[in-house]
């Protein structure tokens, strides 16, 4: 079996690990059985986009866990990456719990020597009405969020792979083809569910593993070969996004968002003159801005983030008096209302449109198995979330198999798994409940919703603790 298992893993160092593990001489190991045809690994992870390859990073750089066989199978090839001069259209919004996440392994040192812009300050208002609220570093401790294209944490996360030598296996341009998930798959429902897990891949490799970790997106294959519960719905609005030119700011440090009726417009602050917009909307005007001439683009972009005429002149004048009592109550809290920047223009073939969906799996886990970042959570943009949730479900699995390693547990062991599931489902569901919240309330312009909301946000924006909480909760 030795000499089969040498021969069958990629890389001898990680096969000798793997041996000591399988017969016994590693910690934690309940060997069920093993198939000499197959390759077997402690874990497989499925997928490395950002948040794949980051529980390979988080799982490879835990010193407690160094006795187990990890495997990350990507389908796409590994391109060699360079920093390209124009900014990505795809970004993300991370917050300072993802910084740390990405700074245990190395990561955010590989961002900063590439690019990242701070956001020192948000700035959220609507159409309807003058009401707004603000978000300020200086209000709180540390930092509001750092604004990074996708590609540059992807690449940050495969530098930090690659600096841990053999550690993790990587399998670029391998896509696993099925699975056989003991229990749940047609034809193996009666098997001993500690059985391991099968993946076979699309050039012909069988793996036995006994954790399979689906991080392979929104539409994951993992989720539906667990045959997870699923709740799946279409906003019916694409989110245009583009890589803009802007003027009339100094440092660009603010995340702006306007809500319209049509939904929110958010511009991130990229560098001193670039911001990435994303501005969801309907099908039909997304399709419509997205094939505009760049000058009527910059036009309808400017005239979007400025006009006047959604304004409610009831919730006008409702507003004006109460903000005049919140200044009697909350003398330091004066609104303190920034001009968003002007726009001037659009870089070449940066505009694109991406579907909006949520997906959400009643269940992460199962036994042998756990789904993390969109394969379990896929939710609208506007709160600037998605990728945040994902590396929270990173750090907590990371957490519960390191307990599980001590404890001498199987990695693949439902208790552990439950346990991350739970924890999880606390940090995800709020977010989906408060996104579904705002989502709604600002889809409309009906005056007595006009009137509450802005009394709402008023009041919120007055009170610094309430900010600090939102704060609190946003940054993980
Ligand atoms: C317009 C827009 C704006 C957004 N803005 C923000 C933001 O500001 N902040 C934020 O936190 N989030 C944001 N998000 C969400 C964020 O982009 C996603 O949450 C994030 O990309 C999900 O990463 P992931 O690694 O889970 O999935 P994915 O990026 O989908 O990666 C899945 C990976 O799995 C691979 N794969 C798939 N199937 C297989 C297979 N069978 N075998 C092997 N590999 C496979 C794929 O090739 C891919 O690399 C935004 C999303 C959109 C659409």
């Amino acid at each position: 079996m030795t000499a089969k298992v040498l021969r069958s893993c990629r890389l001898c160092k990680s096969a000798l690990r793997h041996f000591r593990s399988l017969s016994g001489c590693g910690r934690g190991v309940h060997t069920t059985f093993i198939d000499n045809d197959a390759e077997t690994a402690d874990i497989v992870i499925s997928g490395g986009g950002m948040v794949g390859t980051a529980m390979a990073c988080a799982l490879g750089n835990e010193p407690h866990l160094a006795d187990k066989r990890i495997v990350l199978l990507e389908s796409a090839p590994k391109k060699e990456f360079t920093l390209p001069e124009n900014y990505s259209n795809r970004t993300c919004t991370v917050s300072p719990s993802t910084v740390n996440l990405l700074n245990s392994f190395g990561a955010w040192d590989e961002i900063l020597q590439m690019r990242c812009q701070p956001v020192k300050r948000m700035q959220v208002w609507e159409s309807c009405s003058d009401s707004l609220i603000t978000f300020n570093k200086d209000d709180m401790m540390g930092d509001l969020a750092f604004v990074v294209e996708n590609d540059v944490i992807l690449e940050a996360t495969r530098r930090s792979l690659t600096a841990m030598g053999d550690r993790v296996d990587v399998m670029y341009n391998t896509s696993a083809s099925s699975y056989i998930i003991p229990g749940v798959t047609a034809g193996h429902k009666n098997v001993n569910q500690n059985s391991w897990v099968t993946i076979s891949t699309n050039d012909g490799k069988t793996i036995k593993t006994k954790l399979l970790i689906g991080a392979d997106g929104m539409n994951s294959g993992v989720r539906k070969a667990g045959e997870f519960h699923t709740v799946k719905w279409d906003y019916k609005q694409l989110a245009l996004v583009a890589t803009l030119h802007v003027t009339g700011v100094s440092e660009n440090t603010v995340a702006w968002q306007r809500f319209l009726p049509t939904g929110p417009l958010a511009l991130l602050p990229l560098s001193t003159e670039r911001c990435c917009m994303i501005w969801t909307t309907t099908p039909e005007n997304a399709r419509n801005l997205r094939d505009l001439p760049v000058d009527s683009f910059v036009d309808a972009v400017n005239d979007a983030l400025w006009h006047e005429r959604d304004k409610d002149s009831t919730a006008m004048s409702l507003g004006q008096s109460f903000q005049g009592i919140l200044n009697g109550i909350f003398s330091s809290e004066m609104t303190d209302r920034q001009m968003p920047p002007t726009i001037v223009d659009v870089d070449d073939n940066s505009r694109a449109h991406f579907p909006l969906t949520l997906v959400h799996a009643s269940n992460y886990v199962l036994q042998r198995v756990a789904l993390i970042g969109d394969s379990a959570h896929r939710i609208h943009p506007l709160a600037g979330q998605g990728v945040n949730l994902g590396f929270g479900d990173v750090s907590c699995l990371r957490d519960i198999l390191v307990q599980s390693s001590q404890e001498g547990a199987d990695p693949g062991s439902l208790s552990y798994l439950t346990q991350y599931e739970t924890e999880r489902q606390r940090a995800v569901l709020p977010v989906i409940a408060t996104i579904e919240g705002l989502h709604r309330l600002y889809s409309t312009s009906l005056t007595p919703v006009v009137v509450l909301r802005s009394l709402g946000l008023q009041a919120t924006n007055a009170m610094t603790f309430l900010k600090d909480k939102i704060v609190g909760q946003a940054s993980g």
